[in-house]
This record gives C-alpha cells, sequence and structure tokens, in this order.
C-alpha cells in the first residue's frame, strides 16, 4: 500500500498544525510521500506566505528595497522550525532567494519558494528525503503541463525511495526557469504524484472535512457528501464548489485513484471520498446543489427557426468571433437562448448584437442580465421518477419563478436559471425538501 499525501497551507500554517500534521503521517506507514503547500493563515487576518512573497517579489521587480518584507517571511519559517525543535537553518536558502529577487528571477520563482522552503523543513521534520520539483515536475514551452515527461522522471525517481516529500504548486520549464500552477496548484501536484507511484489513495488534507452538500454561506450546517463520483465533482466544483483545485481530478482519474478529503484538524472524521464510480447510493438523492450568480441570457426569436438550417451556427459564431464562451443553450421552435457570463459579455453585448442581426437575421433579440444559475447534481438522479417535480414544486411553494431549465443527456445534472435575487432562496428550498426532508 502506497499514499500520497497532500497538506494544505492551513494545515502547516504553525508549529502546532505541523505537530498535527506529523502524527497523522506517522500514525500509518502508508502515508509515504508527502506534498506540503506553503504556510498558510494562521487566524482569519493573517496573510499566507505565498502572498507575502508575491508583495516581496513585486518590490523587488520595481526595484525597491524588500529586506524587511523578506526578514517577515523568514520570522515565518523560524518560528515553525524553533517550535519543532529543529536543528536547521534555512539563512542560506534565504541569501540565495535575496540574489534571485535582485536578479528578478520571476513571479513564479518567487511565489514557489513558499512550498519549496515548507518542503524542506517537512523533510527535515519527518525524516524523509526532500525533493525539488523543479527537477521532476516539468512544464512545455507553451506553459501547459508536461504530463508525459513529468510522468515518466517522476515515477522513476520516486520507485527508488521509501518516502519523499514533494513540494506543491511547482515545476520547471526544460531549461529550469520554475513555473507555478495556478492558485491552489498544490492539490495538482499530490494528483500527480499519486499518479506516478499508482498510489492506492491520494489523501488531501485540509481544514474542512470533506465536500458539502451545500454552501454553508447559504445553508447553516449543511451535511456532509461522504462519496462523490469524479464527474458529479467537476459539475459542482464547475459551478462554484471548492475546496480541491478543479485540475486535481485529471491525473488520479486516469488511474482510477480515489482521492479521500480529509481533515487535519479532525482526524477522525473519513471526509468525503472522490471516487471513479461507485455502486454505493448516495444517502439522498441529490449529490450536491452549487450555483453561480451574474448570468445573462440572450432570447432570440424568429419564425419558422426550426425549419432553417444554419441558423444555431450562426448565432454561435457571433459570440465566437467576440470569444465569449457560452455555458447553456436552451431551445424552442421558434426561439433559442444563449446563456453566458455577464462580466465577459457586457462590454461586448452590442458587438454580438448585430453580429447575431448580420449573420442570422432573427425578428427579435432581448437580453436580460442578473440571473443565477443552479446546478442540482447527482448520480442518484439517473433512473428517479420525480426529482425534477420535487424541485420544481420546491421552489414554487418558495414562490420563485423558473426562468430556464435544463437537463444533461447523463441524467446527473439539472440546472435551473433563476433572478439573482432569487438565488439563496432557490439553494434553501431546494436542500430542504431533498435533505431536510430526507428523501
Ligand atoms: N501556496 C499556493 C497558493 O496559495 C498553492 C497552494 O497552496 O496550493 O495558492
Amino acid at each position: 500500500m502506497a499514499k500520497v499525501v497532500k497538506f494544505g497551507g492551513s494545515s502547516l500554517a504553525s508549529a502546532e498544525q505541523f505537530e498535527k500534521v506529523g502524527s497523522i503521517i506517522r500514525a500509518e506507514e502508508d502515508r509515504r510521500f508527502v506534498v506540503p503547500s506553503a504556510p498558510g493563515k494562521r487566524y482569519k487576518e493573517d496573510t499566507k506566505v505565498t502572498d507575502m512573497l508575491y508583495a516581496c517579489y513585486d518590490l523587488a521587480e520595481r526595484g525597491k528595497d524588500f529586506k524587511a518584507e523578506l526578514a517577515e517571511i523568514k520570522k515565518r519559517y523560524d518560528e515553525i522550525i524553533s517550535g519543532l525543535k529543529l536543528n536547521m537553518s534555512l539563512d542560506e536558502e534565504f541569501t540565495e532567494i535575496e540574489k534571485n529577487f535582485k536578479k528578478k528571477a520571476g513571479k513564479d520563482y518567487a511565489a514557489s519558494r513558499g512550498e519549496f522552503l515548507n518542503g524542506k523543513v517537512m523533510a527535515e521534520y519527518l525524516g524523509f528525503d526532500f525533493i525539488d520539483s523543479a527537477t521532476v515536475i516539468f512544464f512545455k514551452e507553451d506553459g501547459t503541463f508536461d504530463a508525459d515527461k513529468t510522468q515518466e522522471v517522476l515515477s522513476a525517481k520516486l520507485s527508488t525511495m521509501k518516502n519523499a516529500v514533494v513540494p506543491g504548486f511547482y515545476g520547471a520549464y526544460a531549461d529550469g526557469r520554475v513555473k507555478t500552477f495556478s492558485r491552489g496548484g498544490s492539490d495538482i501536484t499530490g494528483s500527480i504524484v499519486a499518479k506516478a507511484i499508482h498510489a492506492d489513495v491520494y489523501e488531501n488534507w485540509t481544514d474542512v472535512s470533506g465536500f458539502l452538500i451545500a454552501d454553508p454561506r447559504i445553508i447553516d450546517k449543511p451535511q456532509k457528501i461522504e462519496t462523490i463520483t469524479y464527474r458529479e465533482l467537476r459539475e459542482l466544483a464547475y459551478m462554484g464548489a471548492s475546496v480541491l483545485h478543479e485540475d486535481a481530478i485529471f491525473p488520479v482519474r486516469q488511474e482510477g485513484i480515489p482521492i479521500n478529503i480529509r481533515n487535519t484538524n479532525d482526524p477522525g472524521n473519513s471526509g468525503t471520498w472522490i471516487v471513479g464510480s461507485t455502486g454505493q447510493k448516495s444517502k439522498y438523492t441529490i449529490t450536491g446543489i452549487a450555483g453561480k450568480k451574474g448570468f445573462c441570457s440572450v432570447n432570440i426569436e424568429k419564425d419558422m427557426m426550426n425549419s432553417e438550417v444554419g441558423f444555431g451556427r450562426k448565432v454561435l459564431q457571433a459570440f465566437e468571433e467576440n470569444d465569449i464562451s457560452f455555458e447553456h443553450l436552451p431551445s424552442g421552435i421558434d426561439t433559442m437562448t444563449v446563456f453566458v457570463h455577464q462580466d465577459e459579455f457586457i462590454n461586448k453585448e452590442q458587438k454580438v448584437v448585430s453580429a447575431i442581426q448580420r449573420m442570422a437575421k432573427p425578428d427579435t433579440i432581448d437580453i436580460e442580465s442578473d440571473l443565477a444559475l443552479i446546478a442540482v447534481v447527482g448520480r442518484g438522479m439517473k433512473s428517479m421518477r420525480g426529482t425534477a417535480a420535487r424541485i420544481f414544486s420546491a421552489l414554487a411553494h418558495a414562490h420563485i419563478n423558473i426562468k430556464m431549465i435544463d437537463q444533461g443527456s447523463s441524467e446527473m445534472n439539472i440546472i435551473i436559471g433563476v433572478a439573482n435575487e432569487d438565488f439563496e432562496d432557490a439553494i434553501r428550498a431546494i436542500y430542504n425538501i431533498f435533505v431536510e426532508t430526507c428523501l
């Protein structure tokens, strides 16, 4: 058995948190490969080390003095080192970082030092080997992740090792220049390492006990999701539910490795399992609800639209030419509606409208803004009668007008469009009917 364990920034924000992490790792010999984030916030108003590094490098880039800022960052690590009573110093590393900042080594290099240094501390604390991710995780010249080269080099390297710490968030181009993933990218590193060693499990340790059925800012203490499939998670993450970086799913998905989201502050909790497929029924008909505000609908009407071949293509071309992606496309016999992100669309609105006029020659175009989309997701909905009926009657009882309905062919999600102002009430109504009434 081999497990990859990734710890988020809040799990590694102080010596006290490191100690919790240490006991989690030592509790199971299988927890062989560790992927740390940079130290995160110790309390609500605190600053993450990654953000401190970005700010510090910004000064360096502008030719300003950054000594005090860099010293503050060093203090964060020194506190952890002394709190853990480790016999180590990061003096040399910081001298090197200062030198490279002066040489303007780049924003990615700067940000990556958070994980690099935390990895060093973690390796020393655990007595594990340290691997610099710049030597095993690679990016192509166009900035995309080089999965093939990484798999080859990383898996060869790790196959010779019993234990190792591989810092999250960064890798390098072929010429050695450091490149980071997008923010929160240590989750991706964990997934890549899990794939490289064909891990049995990828444990992702954070500060919540897994995914919740709905957003806790809307629902008071929502229940936890026990098991969710990668596909369900994609749908919910796309609609705004976040715990794990979206791109972290792909490497492990290819290998069929389950991800277990766990809470460093509550290690006894089994968390949420993210799996390829499962015969396990979810407790409720739905697995989760998520949504986003800020959409526009562009409603297009034309008599006899149904018999005009190519109409839809012409409409969509108007969006494509203006570099706008669409979200949903409900249609009727003589109507077609295109849902787009309001902030992307608003400045290009008139250009898109005239392009539609020119190319598709509709009778009318009508734009409605301030709409929200809600995804009700669940593998349990498939071949289950009455799910849509329950959603709609719950919304009707809550006096919410539904603007759009879209059910994917997978029968795994139903998307509902409502006015922005009805968003929270709609989520509460749906949560109540499926979870509170427990059917
Ligand atoms: N430290 C990086 C960030 O704050 C990456 C991570 O924690 O996953 O985004």
